[in-house]
Formats: C-alpha cells, structure tokens, sequence
C-alpha cells in the first residue's frame, strides 16, 4: 500500500511531497466554493452570516469546510469510510487544514484550543468502534500543535434514519444518540470534526450541550457540504 503514498490517488502522478495524496491539478478540481462563515451555505462573496443564519442562528458560530459534496472529494470520502481506504485519512486532513487556513483570512476566524470529533452517526456501514471523524482531528490536532478529545461526547445508540420524522422526533432520536461524559470543560474555543455536514442538526444538538456548559467559540469543521436539491 505503500506506493501509493507516492502517487497522486486520482490520476496516479508520481508526486513530488510524500504523502500528499493529490496532485495540484486533481486538488484543484475540488469544488471550493465561497460560503458563509457561519452555516456554510453559498454566497456571493465572504461574509461572516448570511440571511438564513441570522434567522435561524445555530448554536455554533463558525464553519469551515473543504467544498461541495461532488466528485472528486465525494468519491474520495466515500472510499475513505466505505471501501476501508483508511490511508485517505491525511489527504483529507491536509485538505481540511488548508480549508481551515484559508477560513482564518477570510472568516476570520481563530484556531481553537481543542478539536473534538464527533462520534460515528452516518458510518453505519463501517464496523463499530472505528471512527474516521477521529482519525482526521489527530492528524489535525498534530498540525496545529492543539489537543484531541474524543472522550466528551460518547454515541450510545445507533439513530433509526432521520428521514420521514418530524422535527420533534428527530430531535428525540438525536438527543438519545449521544451521551456528554463531562458536564464541565475547561476550554473556551473548540472544533468538533465532522464528515458530510447536509443539515447540520446532529452538530446542532452537539453544539448546544457545549454551548450550554459555556464554550464561547464553537466551530464545526467538514471535509465536505452537501445541500438538499
Ligand atoms: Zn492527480
Ligand atoms: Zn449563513
């Protein structure tokens, strides 16, 4: 698996940076788009809200993410969690960083003291106990000389399919998913780690549980956004 690591895993260049994964001309055909700073959605140029956020805020303040849920960054996730290519886990923390690097400038926004990824929901396809989520924030925690925490928030059951409940229900289901081991935190910025952000309400939930024990700068980071069409 080795030679891999050496080759561009799109159109198999040899590469020059060991264990970057992609080529420069691959990575540039990721679908980067501008997005609000906030929920993540398109806008026009980079602002730090946008219309739909102001009116329903979320219970985070900042979003970063690698670009839209299309090819080439859908498929290279989808190898990531379902075909047991756990060796994508660095490109797609690379990728993250420089999402995260480019937030700063254009978002404003801070690095955090500490990542948290968030527990397996949507991998049920991957075999228990096995997180993706968290094997992005320690190569991300690494980089950014900050610590991991993955022991905060604990998944307790597996959610019956969000889809075709109502709003209350899927709150109910999302609330009896997670169980947050600490009642205290001893951090005032953090970043909870996730994959495919679509609607964004099991951050959400997680999110207010932070908020609520008073963190006061709550980011979400994803490798991608999917939007409903
Ligand atoms: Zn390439
Ligand atoms: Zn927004």
């Amino acid at each position: 698996m080795n030679f891999l690591a050496f080759r561009c895993i799109l159109c198999h260049q040899i590469l020059s940076i060991q264990n970057a994964g992609l080529c420069s001309k691959c990575s540039r055909t990721i679908e980067r788009y501008t997005y609000c700073g906030c929920c993540g959605m398109p806008t026009s140029n980079y602002v730090l809200h946008c219309g739909c956020c102001l009116n329903s805020r979320p219970y985070w303040d900042q979003m970063v993410v690698i670009g839209r849920y299309t090819p080439p960054l859908s498929e290279i996730i989808k190898n990531f969690k379902f075909q047991h290519q756990f060796w994508l886990d660095k490109t797609l923390a690379r990728l993250l960083l420089l999402a995260v690097i480019d937030a700063k400038r254009q978002h404003f926004i801070r690095i955090p003291e500490i990542v948290i990824p968030v527990p397996l929901h949507h991998f049920r396809q991957w075999k228990r106990g096995y997180n993706q989520s968290h094997l992005i924030a320690k190569h991300l925690a690494k980089w950014l000389n900050i610590p991991c925490h993955s022991q905060f928030i604990q998944r307790i059951k597996r959610t019956p399919p969000q889809l075709g409940l109502n709003a209350k229900a899927r709150k109910q289901n999302l609330r009896q998913a997670f169980k947050f081991a600490n009642q205290r935190i001893n951090y005032r910025s953090i970043a909870l780690v996730d994959d495919v952000i679509t609607t964004g309400s099991t951050l959400n939930e997680i999110a207010k549980h932070f908020r609520q024990l008073g963190v006061e700068n709550i980011q979400v980071w994803g490798l991608a956004r999917a939007f409903h069409t």
